[in-house]
């Protein structure tokens, strides 16, 4: 039967354009992964923006990143409270099941979620879901101040730079990542996207700051 259904059509499209495209150059590469399990080496927790696409800006194949989305790409501290956890859950998946090496915090520009926060808007349910969410970056905010007047754009990169330190701070709250962090075994990496350029940035883990990639690929031998 003819899975239209009133299904987007635009998706669609989409998946005949994986189905001609990738798919064939993929296809043994889904089969093995499909028989013998994913073994992504990095777990990324990146935000729901539909501009930054993990799996697109580090041109991912199938089976290498371990993804988590959520508003403003954060983590809660380690909470065992039994109640239901998708980030904690996803987390300890990825590192005690998984084994990934890496875990990237990918913040990025014009993050709507940090934006909202600064803004103080007016919540958009009774629940404001968004608004007890983003709480979480308060440390993030204590640690760069309240937000200046007038133009917000560099007090909002600031913070959302901010915020990708804390949340690595909080992925360390987790004993099954700082034991495996302090053993060498996984190494946690923050990074940070700006939407207009597409330059990437990483956090040098030291000094604190984010150092923007090299856009040209360096020439080896
Ligand atoms: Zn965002």
């Amino acid at each position: 039967m003819e899975a239209t259904l009133n299904f987007p059509a635009r998706l669609i499209e989409g998946y005949h354009a994986f189905l001609a495209t990738r798919l064939p150059t993929e296809q043994d590469r889904y089969r093995h992964l499909a028989d013998h399990g994913q073994k992504p080496e990095t777990m990324v927790i990146g935000c729901c923006d539909s501009r930054v696409s993990p799996e697109v800006i580090f041109d991912a194949a199938p089976g290498e990143l371990f993804v988590v989305r959520n508003v403003a790409n954060l983590v809660p501290p380690y909470t065992p409270d039994g109640a239901q956890r998708a980030v904690s859950a996803a987390l300890e998946f990825a590192v005690q099941a998984l084994r990934v090496k890496n875990i990237v915090v990918l913040g990025h520009a014009r993050c709507g979620g940090i934006k909202t926060y600064t803004e103080q808007t007016e919540p958009l349910s009774p629940g404001d879901f968004i608004g007890n969410w983003m709480a979480l970056i308060e440390p993030a905010v204590a640690k760069v101040g309240a937000a200046p007047e007038g133009s917000l754009e560099e007090y909002l990169g600031r913070l959302e730079q901010a915020s990708v330190v804390e949340t690595l701070g909080n992925l360390m709250t987790f004993p099954c990542v700082r034991i495996l962090a302090e053993r060498g075994r996984l190494a946690l990496h923050g990074a940070y996207f700006d939407v207009a350029t597409g330059q990437l940035s990483v956090l040098d883990g030291k000094s604190g700051h984010f150092h923007t990639v090299e856009r040209s690929v360096p020439r080896t031998g």
